[in-house]
C-alpha cells in the first residue's frame, strides 16, 4: 500500500512560470520569512507582475493584486461603508482583506495612486505592521502570513509622480530589466509557441527599438509586446503584419516616427 502511495504522482500546482534573471527569487522569499515588504522598480512589460504571481504561487500564498491608477485612493483600498438593502455595510477593500487573512498584496503601478495611499501604507511597511481603519476604528495587525509588495516604472516618472523617499526607502527594492536576448528569445518562444529561430530576429529588431528610448520614444518594446507578436505569427499572420501591429503601432502615434520603425523593421526582418 506504502509504496502504491509513494509511486501515486503528487499533483503538481499551477505555478506560473517564470525565468529569473538574477537572486530575485531568493529575495523574494527571504523578504517573505523576515516580513519585508519589497518594492520591484523597471520598465513595463519586463516580467514584474508575472515574477509575483510566480512566487505567490511557489510559497502557496493567495495573491490579490490592484493595478494603481490616478483615481485610486486609500479608500479603495481599505473598504468601505456601503448601502446593502437598507442597511450600511462594511466592506473591506483588498488590502484589508489580505490583512485579515493573509497573503501577497501586490500594488502595481503605485506612483499612479492618491497621495493619500501613502497614509496607509507607512504604518503597515514599519515594524507596526498596522493598518489602522478610521472609519471602522480598528486597528488590525497584518499577520506573519501577510506580505506587501508594489511596483513602479521609474522611466514614467515626472516629478509630480516620484516615488517619495520617506515611502520609498520602506521597501527592500529589486530592479528589473528585459532580459538578455537570448534568455528573451527562450521565454518568448516558451509563451507563444514559435519556435526560437522565429523569435530571434523579433527579439533582435525589440533590442534596436529599445536603443531609441529617449530619443524619439517613450518606451521600447516590451517582452509583453514581443510575446503578443510571436503569437500572432504563430497564428499565422505574416511577420511584416505581426510586427506592425503588435511591435509598431503600440509605440507611437506620430506619422513619421512610425514610418523611421517600419523602416527600420523592414530592414531587420
Ligand atoms: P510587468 O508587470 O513588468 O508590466 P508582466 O509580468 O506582465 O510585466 O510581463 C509581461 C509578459 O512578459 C508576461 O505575461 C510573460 O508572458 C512575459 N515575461 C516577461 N518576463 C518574463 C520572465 N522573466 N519569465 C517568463 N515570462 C516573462
Amino acid at each position: 500500500m506504502n509504496v502504491l502511495l509513494k509511486d501515486t504522482p503528487r499533483p503538481v500546482p499551477d505555478i506560473p512560470a517564470y525565468s529569473p534573471s538574477g537572486n530575485e527569487c531568493a529575495l523574494f522569499e527571504t523578504a517573505w520569512t523576515r516580513q519585508l515588504p519589497l518594492l520591484l522598480k523597471g520598465p513595463t512589460g519586463c516580467g514584474k507582475t508575472r515574477f509575483v504571481s510566480h512566487m505567490a504561487a511557489r510559497l502557496g500564498l493567495p495573491l490579490s493584486t490592484v493595478s494603481c491608477h490616478d483615481d485610486l485612493s486609500a479608500a479603495d483600498l481599505t473598504g468601505r461603508y456601503l448601502l446593502k438593502g437598507g442597511d450600511t455595510v462594511w466592506v473591506d477593500g483588498p488590502l484589508t482583506r489580505t490583512v485579515r487573512q493573509g497573503g501577497v498584496c501586490y500594488l502595481d503601478e503605485i506612483v499612479e495612486a492618491r497621495k493619500d495611499v501613502a497614509v496607509v501604507l507607512h504604518p503597515l511597511t514599519d515594524d507596526r505592521r498596522i493598518l489602522p481603519l478610521e472609519r471602522t476604528g480598528e486597528v488590525l495587525e497584518a499577520p506573519s502570513g501577510f506580505m506587501l509588495v508594489v511596483s513602479y516604472n521609474p522611466g514614467y516618472q515626472n516629478l509630480l509622480k516620484a516615488l517619495k523617499p520617506s515611502t520609498r526607502q520602506r521597501f527592500v527594492a529589486i530592479e528589473f530589466d528585459f532580459l538578455p536576448k537570448p534568455q528573451e528569445i527562450a521565454v518568448v518562444a516558451t509563451e507563444s509557441g514559435l519556435d526560437e529561430a522565429q523569435v530571434a530576429p523579433l527579439v533582435a529588431l525589440a533590442h534596436r527599438l529599445r536603443a531609441l528610448k529617449g530619443h524619439d520614444l517613450e518606451e521600447g518594446v516590451s517582452t509583453r509586446l514581443l510575446v503578443y507578436c510571436a503569437c500572432l505569427i504563430d497564428s499565422g499572420m505574416t511577420m511584416r503584419e505581426a510586427v506592425r501591429a503588435a511591435m509598431i503601432e503600440p509605440l507611437t502615434d506620430e506619422p513619421d516616427v512610425r514610418a523611421a520603425l517600419l523602416e527600420i523593421a523592414d530592414a531587420m526582418i
